[in-house]
């Protein structure tokens, strides 16, 4: 089921890439870019996991408050006439309360605890379009998807439309097809092109990397997401070769070192308060860990799905084969955690 409205999740996406050039993109209020897209399939995945599984909560990026807003009426009405051909019946309002049901207030009301921390319940964690500056540059994105479980991924779905199955195409050419990628905790995870039936697909299984050889590492894309030259500056310091990092937006950087493409992903903010996202973590890091990988956060703790819509127990993100993760951890100790507020120096 998850798989099948990830898949789906993808077909608006696709709509959205190929039409609506002005009406794509708004400005949330943190200046951080959104798209009908991102409200559309956070509203959609939301319903279907409802009608499927009933009253679940779900921990979401997106609110509605700015669709409510009369400016935006032309983006409400974009984003129900995606919806019209795979929710019948959607009408303004239930789109609009679809959306809030994965905002910070349900989640709260849902959980009893305004921090958040609530390890008492299973919920589900979406990011409608993860890496939404990528999705406008027509580049990489995904429609992530998790289950979490007493602060653990459990269950979780990537749906990369622009990520080809082929490992030689390079992940700044664009793939008309796309790859899904899936994983169950202590079950693996599993690659298949994107919305061809319901197979589970091929087993992924993560080779160990050959220390001596260079490595290569993925980080993000976007310059302000990271602190400056992270991959070069932790590969160098754990005393390792490298090739150039490859740069790619969203959680496709979790798929594409499962797969063997990167042999590990660094990601260090170099904003100091800034806590990573739970959204933004819990499908990749179940799906990379799955594949043999191991993922922690700079200090080689375990990513801690707890405190609510933040990790806020962690700091940075490094995923490689085990070998590889430990030496890159040791790259790492020259990151000190900021203290928030003060600014991080490269
Ligand atoms: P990526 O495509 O891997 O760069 O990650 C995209 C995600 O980065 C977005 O979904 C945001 O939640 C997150 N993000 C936004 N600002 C920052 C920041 N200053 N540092 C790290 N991540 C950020
Ligand atoms: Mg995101």
């Amino acid at each position: 089921m998850a798989r099948s409205v990830v898949s789906l999740a993808a077909t608006i996406s696709r709509a959205v890439s190929c039409g609506l050039d002005g009406l794509r993109e708004v400005t949330k209020d943190d200046r951080s870019p959104v798209t009908i897209g991102d409200f559309a399939i956070q509203a959609l995945v939301i319903q279907l996991l409802r009608d499927a599984l009933g009253d679940v909560v779900v921990v979401a990026e997106e609110h509605a408050a700015l669709l409510r807003q009369p400016d935006h009426r032309l983006h409400l009405e974009a984003g129900l006439a995606l919806l019209e051909h795979v929710w019948p019946g959607v009408t303004a309002e239930s789109m609009l309360a679809s959306i809030d049901r994965g905002a910070r207030d349900a989640f709260d009301a849902a959980t009893g605890s305004a921090v958040g921390r609530s390890a008492r319940r299973e919920f589900w964690t979406l990011d409608p379009i993860d890496g939404t500056k990528g999705f406008l540059r027509h580049q990489q994105y995904c429609t992530a998807l998790a289950l979490i479980s007493e602060g653990r991924p459990v269950l979780g779905v990537l749906g990369c439309p622009h990520l080809s199955e082929d490992l030689t195409r390079p992940v700044d050419q664009p793939d008309p097809v796309g790859t899904m990628f899936f994983a169950v905790e202590h079950e693996g995870a599993f690659v298949a092109p994107l919305g061809v039936g319901q197979e589970l697909g091929r087993p992924l299984r993560r080779r160990a990397v050959d220390l001596s050889q260079p490595v290569r590492v993925c980080e993000s894309y976007e310059k302000s997401h990271s602190a400056e030259n992270v991959g070069e500056r932790v590969v160098r310091a754990s005393g390792l070769d490298r090739h150039p990092s490859i740069q790619l937006d969203s959680q496709c950087k979790y798929a594409v070192v499962a797969r063997g493409q990167a042999d590990a992903y660094l990601r260090v903010t170099g904003t100091p308060d800034y806590r990573e996202r739970i959204w933004d973590h819990a499908a990749g890091s179940l799906i990379a860990s799955e594949a043999g990988c191991t993922v922690s956060d700079i200090h080689g703790r375990p990513l801690r799905f707890l405190g609510g819509r933040d990790l806020v127990d962690n700091f940075g993100i490094v995923v490689a084969p085990s070998a590889l993760h430990a030496r890159l951890l040791k790259g790492c100790e020259a990151f000190v955690e900021p203290e928030p507020g003060v600014e991080s120096s490269p």
